[in-house]
């Protein structure tokens, strides 16, 4: 029997628009098309605003995660600024919270189907689309780059080291280990191929700065380097083409030093899904308007200063009211 909705992708987004609408008493079929656990570029910093939904979902995954109360924002130089974030935030390993998500949903009754990319019939009757970035790959002069690092002291800080040509993030994770992820230019990548040994890679590319390069000291790869060419930033479409509503990255990407990507996927997901499930979907487009624009606009303008400026921002009540600017409004 045909399912009351199809989803496509079972990322942060698929999975909770799935679980919520499982939940609501619609059978769900849901396409993805690779499968779990795995690793996936992203700075694992799961901003305060995911928080409520998540531990409804993942309890325990999210009962486990280390806190992080504090950003740290870092000059090539070791000069910078801390803040305390507007509400404490958690670090998760995309690792674990795609798995974790992908059997909630599963539980909650929705059929999952693994390694299966999307067939056309699938995607003429997707209801929701979550495929990412990868729904309308466009091309961008960035890329993404990050590994799972042992070795370094967690601390309970998000920490942001910019230097010429890009920035790296770190985060600590669940068992004690610290995610390292990287935006960076192009132009100033460096040679790719030595991505695999993330360390002598990154040493490579954040050679301009002595401040990255000190907190690396003793640093240890504990999982394979991820990389991702898909990386346009902006705001895009509510809708596809054939009407499916578009949540998380596909329906628009924020700058990733925000934190706040993965908290927009999951509230876009569960907004679609709640307005789909009430027969309300033609309320959807000016709904996630409403909650995504404003901190489009914010981290847009933000993007327009130098990571030099950015991590002088010495006053931690202005660093903090910026942060808040860029988060999805409830
Ligand atoms: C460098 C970088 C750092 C980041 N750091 C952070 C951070 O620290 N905090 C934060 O909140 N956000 C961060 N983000 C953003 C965050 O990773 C994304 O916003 C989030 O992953 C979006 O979730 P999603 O479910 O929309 O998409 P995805 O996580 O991309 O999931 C999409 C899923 O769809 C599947 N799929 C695609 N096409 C098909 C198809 N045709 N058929 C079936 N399945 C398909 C894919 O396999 C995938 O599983 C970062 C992003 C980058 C690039």
């Amino acid at each position: 029997m045909p399912a009351d909705l199809t989803i496509v992708g079972c990322g942060p987004a698929g999975a909770v628009a799935a679980w919520t609408a499982a939940r609501a008493g619609l059978t769900v079929e849901l396409f993805e098309r690779s499968t779990f656990p795995r690793h996936r570029v992203c700075g694992e910093f799961v901003s305060a605003e995911a928080l409520p939904l998540l531990t409804r979902i993942v309890p325990d995954l999210v009962a486990a995660a280390p806190v992080i109360t504090h950003a740290r924002f870092v000059a090539p130089s070791g000069r910078g600024s801390r803040f305390a974030l507007p509400a404490p935030a958690r670090g998760i390993s995309r690792w674990g919270l795609d798995a974790a998500l992908a059997e909630a949903a599963s539980a909650a009754g929705v059929r999952i189907r693994l390694r299966t990319p999307a067939p056309p019939a699938a995607l003429a009757a997707a209801g929701i689309i979550a495929a990412g970035r990868d729904w309308q790959p466009l091309p961008s002069p960035w890329l993404g780059v990050k590994a799972h690092l042992r070795g370094l002291a967690p601390a309970p800080e998000v920490e942001i080291y910019f230097f010429p040509g890009g920035y790296c993030g770190f985060a600590p994770v669940e068992n004690g280990g610290v995610n390292v992820c990287c935006l960076l230019h192009r132009r100033g990548a460096g040679d790719l191929r030595r991505s695999r040994d993330f360390l002598a890679w990154l040493r490579a590319a954040g050679a301009a700065s002595p401040a990255l390069l000190a907190r690396l000291r003793g640093a240890v790869q504990a999982a394979p380097t991820a990389v991702t060419t898909r990386v346009r930033l902006g705001r895009r479409a509510a809708r596809a083409p054939g009407g499916a509503l578009l949540v998380g990255d596909a329906s628009g990407f924020v700058a990733p030093f925000t934190g706040d990507g993965l908290a927009r996927a999951m509230l876009s997901g569960a907004l679609a899904a709640e307005l789909l499930a009430a027969g309300r979907a033609a309320d959807y487009p000016a709904a996630l308007r409403r909650a995504a624009a404003p901190g489009f606009r914010a981290a847009a303008g933000l993007r327009l200063l130098p990571g030099a400026v950015l991590a002088r921002l010495a006053a931690p009540a202005l660093a903090r009211r910026l942060t808040a600017a860029t988060r999805w409004r409830a």
